[in-house]
């Protein structure tokens, strides 16, 4: 939901006006001003009008009594010298890693860190917490606190400054026994910040249901075809013979798009684990090239790689590498067709790791709009969707890309502008040491 900055700024002057009048102690003759207005205007019976009333002064005298408790327990702890415990509460409370507030049992804030205030920016000592954060939720949990031994939970939807959603947690804390003081409680708020997890909850069924739609795509297309196999084309073989050949192709699009589904998990599960075999990047894209110079013919492109002198080795997983690579040339040979030709080049160069392997795959194609280019990465998305369904694509290529690339603690950058052809570089790392020990024993697997 998006809100605008002129109700933001509404909300903003209208919280910061309910907060003085309760601080003024002016709810009560406000809210009895209002509704004698009203009742008065006969825009509401007489009844109803005192009833409302009546509930807004209970709400205001029990906030009244609870707080005047508080001051009254402040005042007695600073009479016998209680100022070094508050000491300790502050310096234990500004220690804490997230947004914590110590409370008086009857809701008077007691001590606060500075991560607190971006949860409630007007919380103040000795003030009551209702003041600043009008969470009913997070109030309600906080009387339930009082009376309770275990945790009470609530959670806080923010939705300005930026939406974010916390976990209250609010613990009840007695104090040790000390001079003129036996059970002493102060209630701890604390606040979990559960943004990260919403965010990826968010990824998660968002990535579900591209995945479902993706799918649904080609199992309709087939379901309609059989229906008309079975139905009006059941005597026409002219109609079979096209209607099976789509039917063919859409069958190998939902094989496709399971398989790039699945290794996209199997990669992400060891995304953290370094593969350590050496590889040669020369044997990869030498594999690479040959496998698919039959697409190349088919559409006409020529693919120019001249290896370098000697090995690239890095430390590596050849088979994900050669499906990263693979991924790259063959959208450079789809999206990049009209081009008629495709570079591939493979140098060493010092780059911010040490020593690198760069590869990139450069084609003379259509090229790609500017606004994509931060995008291309993300599941499912494409720059033109319904090129790349003709093109039989998944829209999952590059996020693989990516993936395979994290892994291999490498990087992939994309240049490209319209009309002037796409580059797509590959940087990894190369681990002197490994090629040092290991080239031989790739010299001879090779
Ligand atoms: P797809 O399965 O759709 O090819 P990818 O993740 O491999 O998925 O690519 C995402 C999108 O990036 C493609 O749909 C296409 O729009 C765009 N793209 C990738 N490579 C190129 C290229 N060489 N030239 C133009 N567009 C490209």
């Amino acid at each position: 939901m998006v809100v605008s900055s002129d109700e933001r700024a509404r909300r903003g002057w209208a919280a910061r006006f309910g907060a003085r009048l309760r601080r003024l102690r002016l709810v009560v003759p406000v809210a009895a001003g209002v509704f004698l207005a009203i009742a008065a205007s006969g825009e509401m019976r007489t009844g109803p009008a005192a009833a409302g009333f009546a509930l807004i002064a209970a709400a205001g005298v029990i906030d009244q009594r609870r707080a005047a408790a508080d001051r009254a327990a402040l005042r007695a702890r600073r009479e016998r010298g209680g100022e070094a415990d508050d000491f300790v509460i502050d310096a234990v409370i500004a220690g804490l890693p997230d947004p914590a507030v110590a409370l008086e049992p009857g809701g008077l804030v007691r001590a606060f860190n500075r991560l607190a205030l971006e949860v409630a920016p007007a919380l103040a000592p000795a003030r009551p917490l209702s003041f600043a954060l009008r969470n009913p939720a997070v109030l309600e949990a906080v009387r339930r606190a009082v009376d309770s031994d275990g945790p009470q939970r609530a959670e806080v939807f923010q939705r300005v400054p930026a939406e974010r959603w916390w976990e209250a947690t609010i613990a009840p804390v007695t104090l040790p026994d000390g001079p003129g003081r036996t059970g002493e409680r102060l209630l701890l708020l604390t606040f979990h910040d559960l943004t990260p997890l919403r965010h990826v909850e968010q990824m998660r069924a968002d990535f579900v249901a591209n995945a479902s739609h993706e799918l649904r795509t080609p199992l309709a297309s087939l379901s309609g075809f059989i229906d008309t196999l079975q139905g009006p084309a059941r005597a026409d073989t002219a109609a079979r013979e096209k209607f099976l050949g789509i039917m063919k192709a859409q069958a190998a699009r939902m094989a496709r798009l399971i398989d790039d589904l699945l290794s996209l998990s199997r990669i992400e599960l060891k995304v953290h684990v370094r593969p350590e075999t050496p590889v040669d990047l020369v044997l990869v894209l030498r594999q690479v090239v040959e496998g698919l110079l039959p697409l190349a013919t088919e559409r006409g492109v020529a693919i120019r790689f001249v290896p370098p002198e000697g090995a690239a080795i890095v430390p590596g997983d050849r088979d994900e590498l050669v499906r990263a690579f693979e991924n790259l040339v063959e959208n450079a040979l789809k999206y990049g067709a009209s081009g008629e030709r495709v570079d591939i080049a493979l140098a060493r160069e010092t780059g911010v790791q040490g020593e690198e392997a760069v590869v990139s795959v450069r084609d003379y194609g259509p090229g790609i709009a500017p606004e994509h280019l931060p995008r291309l990465t993300e599941r499912f998305y494409r720059a033109d969707v319904a090129e790349s369904r003709a093109q039989g694509g998944t829209g999952l290529g590059l996020a693989l890309v990516k993936h395979i690339l994290q892994r291999h603690r490498g990087r992939l950058g994309i240049d490209s502008a319209l009309g002037a052809g796409a580059t797509f570089t590959v940087r990894l790392p190369i681990v002197t040491e490994i090629r040092a020990s290991r080239e031989s024993d790739v010299k001879s697997e090779a």
